[in-house]
C-alpha cells in the first residue's frame, strides 16, 4: 500500500477542495437563517424563522395569529394575541405587559426592515400573548393548552436596577466617553403651543407665548455665545405632542434638553423659580400635583390608566440612564435663575414629568416665574425681563458646558 498519493491526485484533490469551498461558503452564510419548530396541542405544528439566533417577528405573528402595530416614530411595537398584549421598544430588551416588565437577553432589533428579537422572548413574553405555556428546548418550542401560561414580570419599582440594560449606542469605546467634550447640540422646548395655552395671567399673559419668546432669545444667545447648534421643538404657536418633543431631541442627537415653562397657582402671592428633573416618584405632594397638572395640560392621561402607566415606564427608561447628569443640570439652571433674577428660590424638584421621559440625554424643565402673581406677570411681560431670563438660562447652560469640558460631570451613555 502506497503511503503517498500521485501528484495528479493531489492536484485534483486541491481543485475539489477549492471548488467545494467556493460552493459551501454561501451555503454556510445562508445557514445563519434557521428555524424553530412550534409544537401546538393536538399535534399541530408551525415554524418560526430565525436569523443569527434572533426570531423574526413576522413569522411569530403568522404562527400565533398576532396583531401588531408600530407607533408613528417607529420606536414602539405593540403585539396583541388571544391571551393578551405586550409592548416592546426598538433597541431595548424590555417587554411590558399588564403593568409588569421583563428583560430579554438582547434588544428588539431591525434587521434591514425586518424586526427580530432574542429567542428567550418565546419563554419570557409569549405566554402574555397566548395565555399558554412555552417551553423552548433546542430548536423546538412546545406550547401548552389555553390557560396554561401567564406572564411572570417584575414590578416597575425594580426598573432602576435594570437601567444599564437600556443603554443604547454601547459600541462607543470607553475612551471616547471619557474624553471631555462640551455641548454641540442643544434642544430647547418652549412648553405648550396651539390648543395647549398653558398658564394664564390676570392681565392675559399666556404661558405658550411667553416661553416661546424666551426660548427664541436663548437660542440666539447660545448660537452666538457658544457657537453650538440649537433646535427648538416648536418655532411658532402650534401644538407639538410630548413624544415628538423628545423625539426631536433624540433625532438631533442633542447633548442637552431644556423645557421652558411658566407657573400659575390660585394663590396670587406665590412667586419665584423652580427647576425639575425626572423621577418616577415626586419629591413631595406639591411636585406630584404639579406633574399631574403639567402632564394633563400636555394631553397625558393621568392617574391609574394602565396604558399611560406602561407608557410612562417605557419612556422613563430612556431618561433613567441620565438622572445624575439631569440633576446637575437642574441645579445649575436653578442657581442661575435665582442668582441672576433675584427671585424666590423654590428649589430643584423631582417629578414624573411626561415631557422629559423619552429624552436620551440630560434633561430638565425650568419654571421661569409665576404668571398668576400680578407683580411677576407685569415683569414677565417686559422685554427687558425676558432678556434677563434668557441670559440666566444661557449662563446655566454655559456652566454645564464648561463643567463638561473640565470633566467634572460624569457622562451617561451617548
Ligand atoms: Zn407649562
Amino acid at each position: 500500500m502506497k503511503n503517498y498519493l500521485p501528484q495528479r491526485t493531489i492536484t485534483r484533490l486541491i481543485l475539489i477542495g477549492v471548488i467545494s469551498t467556493v460552493l459551501i461558503l454561501p451555503v454556510g452564510a445562508f445557514a445563519r437563517t434557521s428555524s424553530i419548530l412550534v409544537r401546538l396541542p393536538g399535534g399541530n405544528t408551525g415554524q418560526l424563522k430565525t436569523h443569527s439566533g434572533l426570531v423574526e417577528l413576522q413569522s411569530l405573528i403568522e404562527a400565533f395569529d398576532l396583531r401588531s402595530s408600530m407607533d408613528v416614530l417607529g420606536e414602539r411595537l405593540d403585539l396583541v394575541g388571544s391571551g393578551g398584549s405586550c409592548r416592546l421598544l426598538l433597541e431595548s430588551p424590555l417587554v411590558l405587559s399588564r403593568g409588569l416588565f421583563t428583560v430579554m437577553s438582547g434588544p428588539l432589533v431591525d434587521l434591514g426592515g425586518r424586526l427580530a428579537m432574542p429567542a428567550d422572548f418565546l419563554t419570557k413574553a409569549l405566554p402574555a400573548l397566548t395565555g399558554r405555556s412555552s417551553l423552548l428546548d433546542a430548536q423546538v418550542l412546545t406550547v401548552g393548552e389555553a390557560g396554561s401560561g401567564n406572564f411572570k414580570g417584575q414590578s416597575p419599582e425594580d426598573l432602576p436596577r435594570f437601567a444599564s440594560f437600556i443603554r443604547r449606542d454601547q459600541y462607543v469605546p470607553e475612551e471616547i466617553l471619557k474624553e471631555p467634550k462640551g455641548l454641540s447640540v442643544v434642544v430647547l422646548d418652549p412648553g405648550h403651543g396651539g390648543r395647549s395655552p398653558g398658564a394664564r395671567g390676570n392681565t392675559g399673559t399666556i404661558e405658550k407665548d411667553l416661553v416661546l419668546s424666551v426660548a427664541e432669545n436663548l437660542k440666539t444667545r447660545l448660537e452666538e455665545g457658544l457657537g453650538i447648534k440649537v433646535v427648538l421643538t416648536r418655532t411658532a404657536d402650534y401644538y407639538v405632542g410630548l413624544k415628538e418633543r423628545t423625539a426631536i431631541a433624540n433625532n438631533n442627537r442633542a447633548d442637552l434638553f431644556l423645557s421652558i415653562h411658566a407657573n400659575a397657582t390660585f394663590r396670587r402671592d406665590i412667586d419665584g423659580y423652580e427647576t425639575y428633573y425626572l423621577s418616577l416618584k415626586s419629591t413631595d405632594s406639591r411636585a406630584r400635583s404639579y406633574a399631574e397638572e403639567e402632564n394633563k395640560a400636555l394631553g397625558v392621561k393621568g392617574g391609574k390608566d394602565d396604558q399611560a402607566l406602561l407608557e410612562a415606564i417605557l419612556w422613563d427608561m430612556a431618561q433613567t440612564a441620565y438622572i445624575q447628569e439631569s440633576s446637575e443640570l437642574a441645579s445649575m439652571v436653578q442657581k442661575r435663575l435665582v442668582g441672576e433674577l433675584r427671585g424666590r428660590d423654590r428649589g430643584v424638584r423631582q417629578a414624573p414629568l411626561a415631557v422629559l421621559m423619552g429624552a436620551r440625554m440630560p434633561a430638565a424643565l425650568a419654571e421661569i416665574g409665576y404668571i398668576s402673581n400680578p407683580e411677576q406677570e407685569v415683569r414677565l411681560n417686559r422685554k427687558s425681563h425676558q432678556d434677563q431670563i434668557a441670559a440666566a438660562l444661557y449662563m446655566a447652560i454655559e456652566d454645564y458646558h464648561r463643567a463638561l469640558l473640565r470633566g467634572e460631570i460624569q457622562r451617561g451613555p451617548r
